[in-house]
């Protein structure tokens, strides 16, 4: 799916002002987007200002991933959450978009997290704000909008973006009383509520995240039982494609588990902790079994036998 359909699907009300403002040639001169996944839409909205294939961008052309990139000659971007921003900053944008532009388009300042920042640049900020120079745009982001001066607010289309829809899926399996471990595997799989229902509380899901769990410990601590064990529990219970599918998805979720361990992130199998802190492997090594075990999966799609598929995946990781 193109972004721009994204958008459409994901953030209508983010959409919809959007195309509004470019459909009418109206568009303000500064934006300010609120929500933790803000920076995607903020991006969005300086390719349209530059991109040449429709009214919103197309976000294939060089020019959109000019932008992506941060390689773009008008345009001056900083992130709040790397480096607070200072009055410096602001003063460098004044200075740089008084001179005439080097692209022959819209000039643009894209400042993700504006919260922080100190009040020095806060103020100057408004007070470039208050003298808007034609063809110069402001994009701003941030997650808390109380922490924004009200009076930059005042000078913004202000815009605030939904939650992700895996943020709202998760909410959704908490309501419904499942355990922690099952809402952050279902919703690392599937993108739908509707999806996640055929397995909530079944045999299947359970025995899977077993095999899961029995294959990890097998393969790092009884290599010479993995083989035998995979084929005497999970391939003999289960031979359909579609579930040995699921398996390898929730095989790929414990792999990167060791990861997240190693760096104190939040699990998706937070009860298979203590197995994972026993485990060491170099991350070179982790990502070369997660590769393969995505390439099993890629091939279990063309045809070809799963038992063979799985058994020559067991010798190779
Ligand atoms: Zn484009």
């Amino acid at each position: 799916m193109n972004l721009k359909n994204q958008f459409q699907l994901e953030q209508p009300i983010f959409y919809k002002i959007l195309s509004n403002c470019f459909e009418s040639k109206r568009i303000p001169h500064a934006f300010l987007l609120v929500g933790e996944n803000s920076s995607m839409a903020a991006h969005y909205i300086a390719k349209s200002l530059i991109c040449e294939s429709g009214t919103l961008a197309c976000d294939e052309c060089n020019e959109c991933h000019r932008i992506d990139n941060h390689n773009y000659a008008d345009l001056i971007y900083a992130n709040g959450n790397e480096e607070t921003i200072k009055k410096g900053k602001i003063e460098y944008i004044q200075e740089q978009f008084s001179k005439s532009s080097l692209e022959g388009k819209a000039k643009i300042y894209l400042l993700e997290n504006i919260e922080n920042s100190t009040s020095e640049a806060m103020n100057s900020l408004l007070k470039v704000l208050e003298e808007p120079i034609s063809g110069v745009y402001a994009i701003f982001t941030c997650q808390n909008i109380n922490r924004v001066l009200p009076t930059i607010q005042s000078r913004c289309q202000v815009i605030q973006l939904l939650p992700s829809s895996k943020k709202i899926l998760i909410e959704k399996l908490k309501e419904k009383d499942i355990l922690k471990d099952d809402i952050y595997v279902l919703s690392e799989i599937f993108s739908s509520y509707e999806e996640c229902e055929k397995y909530i509380d079944t045999e299947l899901f359970d025995d899977l995240k077993l095999e899961v769990y029995h294959f990890i410990e097998d393969l790092y601590f009884h290599r010479e039982n993995l083989v035998i064990n995979v084929e005497t529990h999970l391939l003999k219970k289960y031979k359909e494609k579609e579930n040995i599918r699921l398996f390898l998805n929730m095989l790929v979720l414990g792999l990167k588990d060791l990861f997240h361990v190693k760096q104190n992130m939040d699990l998706v199998y937070p009860s298979f902790k203590s197995l994972f802190e026993k485990i060491s492997d170099t991350e070179e090594n982790i990502i070369k079994r997660i590769e393969l075990v995505l390439n099993t999966e890629y091939l279990l799609e063309t045809n070809a036998n799963v038992l063979l598929l799985m058994d020559s995946m067991m010798y190779r990781i």
